[in-house]
């Protein structure tokens, strides 16, 4: 059920392999395993258990089961906050092995994993935390004779699907919200980055959480997944991956009418106007699109500059990239890029880059694989000009180091081209007008706008997107209201 494993960092730990339902780690029904694979080598890390749509039966029960447990239903919000806590402080402690893990699996930097996903990861548990006691309904008087109050009761079995990109950052944007309102949930892992949240297992038992309140299964999204959220006995669905998923999912999730979260795809926009900082443009457009392999749902992968300053911002765009995008082994201390996840996804990529070249554009920078010593899913950061906005790479979501740049002239054709799209998750702009940065915000049509920055993300502020990047938010305050139900109790104290 586990298996020791030693990092190219010397980090050393046991890995475990089960499923964890009900507190402990069990095999899969019929014992089926998926491999995983450490994308900057090609090699295989270990074999982890994959859900069965049986196994999936079990973890559910095992949630509902703990739902209505007086050990976890009677607990007061201050005491699952500091369940909450102990879990966070738990996170902290072991933050180097979850980085060594997340480095090796994902194929992100490890410095990056250490340094902002980890600290992610156990500011999204405290905040929720501290929001565990102090979200409460009201008293709303309606007359002499009558009056109510709300309750915000937990939703039941919360079925949780989380993407490949941040397995650690994106199970806490789930788990917090939903333990913090007093929901159990199964949540299933990437099947192709499954091993840090295995490790975490460990600490929710550790924790104090009774059996079956967290529940976490690896398994296929065609066999897991539509098993959760298909399942009669889960009360709501949250979801995080692609547009096309995120349909199905919400086609299934209307047999029982599943109260759902969607968090999908996008293709984000970045506008630099002629009176811009280039130079500040330049580094966060760099930040936007080439951070995190350019894996990223908010990605600023659609660069639309203003004719008068095209050419001075594609000669200090390129230089940013070539002298911070280091391509290299994920442990070495200054690397900035490592491998895409997955060969599927080095593929992917690689075939934009390939249509992006047969529609015309031109490739400015990169646009070939980076293999390490002959080895891994690495592609070297690319950029595209001379891009027309109906070729792919301006319409597609690519999820790679892959950028497509464009001109415009009026800032009411950027507005146009930014929402030419039916997407509508994250958008930039730069300018040093404050009426105007104000007054493109608020017409571009997306969930999240940064002024003067790009791919800015916190805990405290919610996150999510419109068209089709999704449905519902995530983190902030916003963040609890699709993880609770708000009764209203009516009482007549008149005749
Ligand atoms: P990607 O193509 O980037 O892997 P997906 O949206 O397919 O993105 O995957 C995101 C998550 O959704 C993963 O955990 C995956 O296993 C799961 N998943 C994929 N297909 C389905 C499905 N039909 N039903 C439920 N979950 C799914």
């Amino acid at each position: 059920m586990e298996v020791e494993l030693t990092a190219p960092n010397g980090k050393k730990w046991s890995q475990p392999l089960g499923l964890f339902i009900n507190n402990e780690f069990v095999k899969s029904s019929n014992e089926q395993k998926i491999a995983s694979i450490n994308p900057a080598t090609e090699e295989e890390i270990c074999s982890v258990f994959a859900a069965t749509s049986s196994d999936v039966d079990s973890a559910v029960a095992a949630a509902r089961k703990a739902f209505k447990d007086p050990s976890w239903k009677s607990l007061s919000g201050t005491e699952r906050g500091a369940l909450l806590t102990k879990l966070a402080d738990l996170l902290a402690e072991h933050a180097e092995t979850l980085a060594t893990i997340e480095c090796l699996d994902n194929g992100k930097p490890y410095s990056v994993a250490l340094n902002e996903n980890v600290p992610e990861v156990v500011n999204v548990l405290k905040y929720y935390a501290g929001y565990a006691d102090k979200n409460f309904g009201q008293v709303i008087d309606a007359g002499p004779a009558k009056f109510a109050y709300t309750l915000k009761e937990p939703l039941g079995v919360c079925g949780q699907i989380i993407p490949w990109n941040y397995p650690l950052d994106m199970a806490a944007w789930k788990l917090g919200p939903a333990l913090c309102c007093g929901n159990t949930v199964v949540l299933k892992l990437a099947e192709q980055t499954p091993l840090s949240m295995l490790y975490v297992a460990r600490l929710i038992k550790e924790a104090g959480f009774p059996p079956g309140v967290v529940n976490l299964i690896n398994g296929h999204g065609r066999e897991a997944g539509t098993a959760l959220v298909q399942h009669p006995q889960v009360d709501k669905v949250a979801f995080t991956g692609s547009t096309a998923t995120g349909k199905e999912i919400m086609k299934m999730a209307s047999a029982t009418m599943k109260n759902i979260t969607l968090e999908t795809g996008g293709k984000s926009p970045l506008i630099v106007f002629e009176d811009a900082d280039l130079d500040l443009a330049a580094k966060w457009s760099h930040i936007g699109i080439m951070s995190n392999q350019g894996q990223i749902c908010t990605a600023t992968s659609r660069i639309l500059v203003q004719k008068k300053v095209y050419d001075d911002f594609i000669r200090r765009f390129k230089a940013k990239v070539e002298e911070i995008s280091v391509v290299g082994d994920p442990f070495e201390e200054n690397t900035f890029q490592g491998p895409q996840v997955t060969k599927a996804q080095y593929d992917r990529v690689l075939s934009y880059i390939k249509s992006g070249q047969e529609e015309g554009a031109t490739i400015a920078l990169g646009g070939k694989p980076a293999p390490q010593k002959g080895k891994g899913f690495f592609i070297a950061p690319t950029v595209f000009t001379d891009v027309k906005p109906s070729m792919k790479i301006f319409r597609e979501e690519i999820f790679g180091p892959c950028v497509a740049v464009v001109q415009f002239e009026t800032e009411e054709e950027a507005i146009e081209l930014a929402n030419d799209t039916t997407y509508g998750l994250g958008s930039a702009l730069f300018t040093k007008d404050l009426v105007r940065a104000h007054r493109v915000a608020r017409e571009i049509e997306a969930g999240m706008v940064w002024i003067n920055s790009s791919n800015d993300s916190d805990f405290r502020i919610p996150f999510g997107g419109v068209k089709q990047s999704g449905i519902g938010r995530e983190l902030g305050e916003a963040g609890l209201a699709p993880y609770c139900n708000t009764k209203a109790i009516h009482v007549n104290i008149g005749e």
